[in-house]
């Protein structure tokens, strides 16, 4: 290691920022987030430096360096573009043991200054040691995303309750073991979720009876998105981490059950079709126990949850049992394939409602509202749809859709092996059948496919024997078919 990390208290402390342009603007910022008295020496300061000053925010010293200024300051910054005086700033702070950066030359710094990730009071820094600033930001953006801003407040939560526990629990052991239990549990989900009035009743009781309150296990119903394992959300990655126990569809892509523990158990509840009712009442009871067991639940399901999802029945039962959940919206399949289609769901100029529709037939019949979606201006998105679409179109066409409809069919949707047949209400159903279309797959009705002629984007697998539509940006930025 060849710097220490270490955080610097400034607060109050005067720190001293050597040159007024906008490195050096940027640096006071800094010195100033964390606390410090600003003064900056500049005799023709730039307009951000201006602008902090003419806030009240820092002084500026109207005057060239010199080592008079140095006395009494908690850390130097030189940021001019004259090296004689930043070596000159450099020799004199080291020789009175005052911290002392040099912008951009780090022989001349006995200090860096980290990429700062800041969810005060929590603060992560990260360094590389002066190697590449371009990497450290990178990685400040990876933890940034890791990292919900909520957590400050959390820190803030426990902060406000540290006393309190060191009185209620003797030993260190004891009280490393209530914070990481508190830490594990709902009084986290509820502050992270912005409800701090209630994650701070839950550990004020969690304080006087720890065994007995929020000791139960939850159910996170979390959607997986479509396919592509990068739409999950940020969220979704954080409690499939945390999760005990992981039930699962058919319709999640495997990458995403790498998010999981290595010590999670997964659980693969896949329904075949047709079994529905059994499967789902066994799946309800699985969770229930699980969670009465005090085990972290994930239920996680393709999409959204509550689109198409079950997710409403799930969660009535878990309410019926008392069993504390929270639903993580993902992805729907209709959000995916539009975009990875190039097939916009709602445009100014052709559609301006869009309807998600389920083509699964109960009892054999689709019993739907044929007059309303036979409407124009509108975008009908079809949800397992795929085995009546012959007869979906048929209605449509029966009940008024006239058979020149654009129609859409997209078969795994935002994977690499994404397909996409397009058509109209008459030709499509067709198509589907010759080029074996198989499931999942979705059917979108309305005028805006079209727009795919000249929006397609992504690139699947394609179609063989049809040209795809590549929509590439020309110099102009207008984006042209190739
Ligand atoms: N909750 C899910 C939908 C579950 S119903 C969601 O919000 O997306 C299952 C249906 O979703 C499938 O029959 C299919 O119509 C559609 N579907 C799911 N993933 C898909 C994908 N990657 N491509 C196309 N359709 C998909």
């Amino acid at each position: 290691m060849q710097y220490l990390p270490i955080s610097l208290n400034i607060h109050g402390r005067p720190v001293l920022v050597v040159g007024g342009g906008e490195v050096a603007a940027r640096k006071a910022r800094h010195l100033l987030r964390a606390g410090g008295e600003v003064s900056v020496i500049a005799s023709e300061p730039g307009s951000l430096v201006i602008e902090m000053r003419d806030d009240g925010q820092l002084h500026v010293i109207d005057s060239a360096f010199r080592p008079e200024f140095l006395r009494g300051v908690a850390l130097v910054v030189a940021a001019t573009d004259n090296t004689f005086v930043n070596r000159n700033v450099y020799e004199l702070a080291q020789a009175q043991n005052i911290p002392v950066n040099v912008v951009d030359q780090p022989e001349l710094c006995s200090f860096i200054f980290p990429a700062v990730v800041d969810r005060s009071p929590v603060t992560i820094a990260i360094s590389t040691n002066g190697a590449s600033p371009v990497l450290a930001r990178a990685l400040k953006s990876k933890i940034e995303n890791l990292i919900p801003s909520a957590y400050g407040q959390l820190a803030d939560l426990f902060a406000a309750f540290r006393k309190t526990v060191k009185l209620r629990f003797r030993t260190g052991d004891e009280r490393r073991w209530f914070w990481q239990e508190t830490l594990d549990g709902p009084v986290t989900e509820l502050a992270l979720a912005g409800r701090m009035d209630e994650a701070r009743e839950l550990l004020e009781a969690r304080i006087v009876a720890p065994d007995r309150a929020g000791g139960k296990g939850e159910v996170y119903l979390v959607g997986a998105g479509p396919g592509d394992p990068d739409l999950l959300t940020l969220r979704a990655a954080r409690l499939l981490h945390k999760a005990d126990v992981v039930f699962y569809d058919r319709l999640v892509a495997p990458e995403i059950l790498d998010f999981c523990r290595r010590d999670a158990e997964l659980v693969f509840v896949g329904k075949a079709k047709g079994h529905h009712s059994i499967a789902q009442e066994g799946i309800t009871r699985a969770l229930i126990e699980a969670a009465s067991r005090g085990q972290k639940v994930v239920r996680l399901k393709g999409g959204d949850p509550f689109v198409f999802g079950r997710g409403g029945e799930e969660t009535q039962a878990l309410a019926a049992h008392r069993i504390p959940f929270q639903v993580v919206p993902g992805i729907t399949a209709a959000n995916g394939c539009g975009a990875y289609s190039g097939i916009p769901l709602t445009h100014r100029d052709f559609a301006q409602s869009v309807t998600f529709v389920t083509g699964h037939t109960r009892d054999g019949r689709l019993d739907l509202d044929w007059h309303k979606l036979a409407g124009s201006n509108q975008t009908l998105v079809f949800y397992m749809g795929l085995a009546n679409a012959r007869e979906i179109c048929a209605q449509l066409i029966c009940h008024g859709s006239p058979s020149t409809t654009p129609a859409a069919l997209v078969e795994n949707g935002t994977t690499p092996s994404q397909r996409v047949i397009t058509g109209d209400l008459a030709t499509l159903p067709d198509d589907i059948e010759t080029m074996n279309a198989s499931s999942p797959a979705l059917m979108i009705v309305g005028e805006v496919v079209r727009l795919r002629e000249s929006l397609a984007w992504f690139v699947g697998m394609g179609l063989e024997g049809k040209v795809e539509h590549v929509a590439i940006a020309d110099a102009a930025g207008v984006n042209v078919a190739r």
